[in-house]
């Protein structure tokens, strides 16, 4: 049902000019390369203009310093229709999440210093410690490695991109997603202050995570807001949220010694029993 709005909505013609996007692009290009989030020419960025058609960054540019007709339009496929040069070598991880996700309009990638070290580590940030965080990515998984620009990226986080608007690519970065390129940034500056958090509070002998009560509470109130917002990537995610809260398996049942330690779990703690896949 999604799916068939999404592709009524823009099928056959741009949902707005695309100069628009362009110029939004290079500006959040721009926040992006000021902030640290990328140097020299890493990261992309991408928006999708309408059913049938991307606008991406390309390959070998410095996103601090992008000029709106640098931008290329391709396809769903992949296939130049518009512009001179190269799309980023990570198109194919941008087009993956438009296949997958038909209300997605944007994607983000940086290599964002924190995170990207936790990343390198081979940690993703499953831990329930910041309730803004809990009410708008859920938690960060990682994904396996995969070698920049090939399939073997996208494989690895096919099974994820269905599920999270956030994934850390283990030893490469961060990968984002958004309803439009603001919200897809605004998740990248949360996943690294995040990473910032927790590195400060590890280093103070370690994090105090939320209850699984307290996490239920969150998933409630988001739920009831997306509601009344209409958002309706927000909603496609809450939906999926309370199936998964449904789902969780009290670690605590049966389990005098747990119980002990009941109050604080971490994400991958509260494990669904059955694939969230889209
Ligand atoms: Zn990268």
């Amino acid at each position: 049902m999604i799916r068939q709005l999404a592709v009524m909505m823009g099928r056959g013609k741009p949902i707005e000019a695309d100069t628009k996007y362009r110029r939004e692009i290079c500006k959040v290009g721009r926040w992006m390369y000021r902030q640290g989030f990328v140097v020299a020419s890493e990261g992309n960025l991408s928006v999708r203009l309408d059913a049938d058609r991307v606008l991406v960054t390309p390959a070998g540019a410095c996103k601090g310093r992008l000029l709106p007709h640098e931008l290329i339009v391709t396809d769903l496929q992949g296939t130049v229709v518009a512009g001179t040069g190269q799309p980023s070598s990570e198109l194919q991880m941008h087009l993956l999440y438009y296949r997958l996700r038909p209300l997605v309009r944007a994607v983000c990638h940086a290599h964002p210093p924190t995170a990207t070290g936790f990343a390198v580590a081979g940690r993703a940030l499953e831990e329930a410690i910041l309730p803004e965080v809990v009410s708008v990515l859920d938690k960060i998984p990682l994904a396996p490695y995969g070698t920049p620009g090939t399939k073997e990226l996208c494989a690895g986080l096919e099974s994820l991109v269905p599920s999270y608007d956030a994934i850390l690519l283990e030893n490469h970065g961060v990968v984002t997603c958004g309803e439009d390129l603001t919200t897809a940034y605004q998740h990248m500056e949360t996943v690294e202050h995040f990473a910032r958090v927790l590195f400060v509070a590890e280093s103070l002998g370690g994090a105090r995570f939320l209850t699984h009560t307290q996490v239920r509470r969150l998933n409630i109130s988001r739920h009831a807001q997306v509601n009344s917002n209409h958002s309706t990537l927000n909603l496609e995610m809450s939906e999926r949220r309370v199936i998964r809260d449904e789902d969780y398996e009290d670690p605590d049942e049966g389990d005098s010694k747990k119980a002990i330690v009941s109050d604080q779990l971490t994400f991958s703690s509260c494990t669904p029993r059955r694939s969230l896949k889209a």
